[in-house]
């Protein structure tokens, strides 16, 4: 079993449309590597499974990311976040655990908008090496990124978990709009 990572998470701003949605246009051709959840500001955010912290660093616009490794799910970066109490490292984290908190993006252009507080969520399968965060392709992440928007889906419905999980497992490394 898994569970959400955002308790009080605003599901009328659906994770299927855009500019939320996994493959989203970004600026300069990029394409949203994520889902966003938008949650109200310092609002907890959980670990979706047991794992292991990989990283806590900087990410997008004064945020921060969590990057957990889930055995059977794969890596997930929980971005734009400020990290939980002790959360660092190393650190084995348990199902449901609170790993941080939604953070505010804060906008690096004078008097440009900040976006709606959110959890910016990444998968990726777990089979590649090196930095998340790259060059390459249009979303500008290592080659294991994946959908996430099944499992999410998935882990909102509990009482569907099983029958969508496997569904996940099956069609996860065959994600044609990744290439
Ligand atoms: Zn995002």
């Amino acid at each position: 079993m898994a569970r959400f990572p955002v308790p009080n998470w605003i599901k009328t701003y659906s994770l299927r449309n855009p500019p939320r949605c996994f493959g989203a246009p970004r600026r300069g051709g990029r394409k949203h590597a994520g889902c966003d959840l938008y949650a109200p500001l310092g609002s907890d955010v959980v670990a979706i499974d047991a794992g292991k912290v990989l990283e806590v660093r900087p990410f997008y616009w004064r945020t921060f990311a969590v990057v957990i490794e889930h055995p059977g799910i794969g890596v997930v970066r929980y971005g734009e976040i400020t990290p939980g109490p002790g959360i660092s490292d190393g650190v084995r984290v348990t199902e449901g655990m609170i790993i941080g908190f939604i953070a505010q993006l804060i906008n690096p252009r004078p008097g440009g908008p900040n976006p709606h507080p959110m959890l910016h969520f990444e998968l990726y399968a777990g089979t590649g090496t090196g930095p998340l965060s790259t060059a390459d392709g249009p979303y500008q992440r290592r080659g294991d990124l994946q959908n996430p928007t099944t499992l999410l889906a998935s882990l909102f419905e509990p009482a569907k978990t099983k029958a969508n999980r496997a569904r996940l497992l099956k069609n996860r490394f065959t994600i044609a709009c990744l290439r």
